[in-house]
């Protein structure tokens, strides 16, 4: 009995879903153009794929993203040190 209102329960977010539509939120940003959304109703994930569509976050995209996360991070960080760089040339 208990396994079977534990389903309705988790079923309900679902079906207000498919009625009035998911009520996505950002839940990261992966780079400037990939971000990952996570429905607040249901927890259903969304990401970005190389086109700009979106689609589900699958554990394939969810490793891609992870990825692209560090590279973005990695790059972000040598432009930062390529600005001292320029910055300390310029003023020396
Ligand atoms: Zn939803």
């Amino acid at each position: 009995m208990m396994k079977q209102t534990n389903q309705k329960t988790a079923i309900i977010p679902h079906f207000l879903c498919s009625v009035l539509g998911h009520k996505y939120e950002v839940s990261r940003q992966v780079t400037y153009h990939v971000k990952e959304y996570k429905c607040k109703k249901c927890s259903k994930e969304l990401t970005t794929d190389c086109n700009g569509d979106l689609i589900e976050l699958t554990p394939k995209y969810r490793e891609i993203n992870s990825i692209l996360s560090r590279i973005h991070l990695k790059r972000q960080a040598r432009i930062r040190r390529e600005e001292l760089l320029t910055a300390y040339k310029m003023s020396s």
